[in-house]
């Protein structure tokens, strides 16, 4: 039976559930998201009926005029890793570096996030890792609300796809668009917190960690409890 789950505000959006297969928690549930895309249209190929697959979404995303960061991005940055991952990494959008080369994390905060996992012997071969704007926001600022509307459904579909057991959001921005919208990484930080059954955690974004040494050994902290949540949950990580 098909059901209308939700009519928003400003209202341009409805989302037609076909209750059965429909994974809402995954589609809807873990991300405090108000506007749901109209690209997520029908596919044979993931049986979702509301759901991309992954041929569809990037195809989608990388010609994506939504927002205005299409006028001043070099390139779409997609997002990449293993897609049967149980962990994935989520930014609020590329940097410099990235928007040049379209691959997410590559910079020296990129480097930095590396050389922080091997740490507890994660490689990007194992996990997925993305932000929640795909195209770079001008002078590295923080990315508007609308600009994180426009975008949102291409991570929300990422991650139907992938269906992680984990997500760490990197930094202030990720968490508080994916945990909680008042979310307090100082205090925060390192926490569980389950969004319909996915785990999920915020660290200091790696850029921070450049900027503030400081902070550091709290991230080493926060990278023994992922590894000690990925011992108790996942299967082929780590
Ligand atoms: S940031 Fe997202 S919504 Fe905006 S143009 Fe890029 S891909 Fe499209």
């Amino acid at each position: 039976m098909w059901v209308v789950y939700a009519l928003f505000k400003k209202m341009s959006t409805v989302i037609f559930v076909k209750s059965a297969d429909f994974q809402l928690p995954y589609f809807c549930g873990i991300m405090s998201i108000t506007v749901v895309s109209q690209d997520c249209y029908p596919t044979k190929e993931t049986g979702n009926p509301y759901m991309l697959n992954w041929t569809e979404l990037e195809s989608a995303c990388r010609s994506c005029q939504k927002c205005a960061l299409c006028e001043t991005r070099h390139n779409v940055v997609f997002g990449e890793g293993n897609r049967d991952a149980e962990v994935m990494f989520i930014g609020e959008g590329p940097g410099e570096q990235e928007d040049l080369t379209g691959h997410p994390f590559v910079g020296r905060a990129g480097q930095f996030l590396d050389d922080m996992l091997s740490i507890i012997d994660l490689d990007r071969s194992q996990y997925f890792i993305g932000n929640v704007v795909k195209c770079r926001p001008p002078q590295n600022r923080d990315p508007l609300n609308v600009e994180m509307d426009a975008c949102i459904g291409y991570l929300r579909n990422q991650v139907a796809l992938i269906r992680p057991k984990i997500i760490v959001c990197l930094g202030r921005i990720a968490a508080t668009r994916l945990i909680r919208e008042d979310f307090k990484i100082t205090k925060e930080h390192g926490q569980w917190f389950d969004r319909a059954g996915v785990h999920m955690m915020a660290i200091y974004h790696p850029s921070a960690l450049l900027r503030d040494p400081r902070k550091r050994p709290e991230s080493f902290e926060d990278l023994k409890k992922l590894q000690a949540k990925i011992r108790e949950v996942c299967t082929h990580t780590g």
